[in-house]
């Protein structure tokens, strides 16, 4: 039922269907994005990251809790979300903590574009505007190395070590965007959070890819169309780009064939479709 597919040093596991459910593990970088579906494997992860409110990107987030608690979790997981929501979604889960006469914790963390937190060791989150017809956001994962200020790239070691010992400040601080997800939005997030383009691993949603959604239908929905990813091909750095979210309109067996036929062979080369094996979509 998951679908696994390895970016760089990454793997992205879990299941994406536009518009019926979307959730994505990263387990290298320990986050979830977004809980439109509970698979088992997916619940331990301690940090949730919710893109916004709508069913299919939250609507499993009460089962993954659940399967969580299964699991002998006992610490809630921390669930990043749009600053907006924290209170709406905290009452939803007391409805249902109420319902089954159990408790459904979390830490919510309600974010704003620009807002950062600490992820773990040297990583961390920074939310990223996205446009959606209810509050949403992205997320980037930064990575911030401390680096030998150039200045002093020709000391030796030793001579450097008694600058330190010194009291000098002989490093640097710089930060490397690791992987960037950006779902349900219109494509001008990617002009307005460049460092979506910039990630080592972008995963974007890419909901309709050609004439059976128009352009303009596929906006009116807030949601990207192919021929907007075409149409900024040279724009994009990443290494590598997980497409997913497509509408089950396309079968998962030509998603492959739509994207060679029409995006540029540099840019096609880094895109790997998020799709299941076979000729149908999961469930
Ligand atoms: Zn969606
Ligand atoms: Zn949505």
């Amino acid at each position: 039922m998951l679908t696994t597919v390895a970016a760089g040093p990454y793997t992205i596991r879990g299941i994406s269907v536009g518009g019926v459910y979307t959730s994505l593990a990263v387990p290298e970088l320990g986050v979830l994005f977004d809980a439109g579906a509970p698979p088992r494997s997916n619940a331990a992860l301690d940090t949730i990251l919710l893109s916004h409110g709508h069913v299919d990107h939250i609507g499993s987030l009460p089962a993954l809790l659940g399967i969580r608690a299964l699991q002998g979790k006992t610490r809630p997981p921390r669930v990043v979300m749009p600053a907006e929501i924290v209170g709406e979604l905290s009452a939803a889960l007391e409805a249902i903590a109420r319902l089954q006469r159990w408790p459904l914790a979390i830490e919510p963390i309600g974010m704003a574009p620009g807002d950062e937190i600490a992820l773990r060791g040297d990583l961390r989150v920074r939310a990223v505007r996205t446009f959606h017809p209810v509050p949403s956001l992205g997320y980037v994962i930064v990575r911030r190395i401390s680096k030998l200020r150039p200045e002093l790239l020709g000391l030796s070691g030793p001579e450097v070590a008694a600058r330190r010992r010194a009291g000098e400040d002989v490093t640097t601080s710089e930060e490397r965007i690791e992987l960037a997800y950006a779902t349900d939005t219109l494509a001008s997030a990617l002009d307005h959070a460049p460092d979506l383009l910039r990630a080592r691993v972008l995963i974007v949603e890419c909901t309709f890819l050609d004439e059976r959604k128009s352009l303009a239908d596929a906006r009116a929905g807030c949601h990207i169309h192919l021929d907007e990813i075409v149409e900024r091909a040279d724009r994009f750095e990443n290494e590598h780009i997980v497409m997913m979210h497509f509408s089950q309109i396309y079968r998962p067996d030509e998603i492959a064939g739509v994207l060679d036929a029409r995006v540029p062979p540099a840019l096609r080369r880094r895109i790997i479709p998020f799709v299941p094996v076979g000729t149908s979509w999961p469930g």
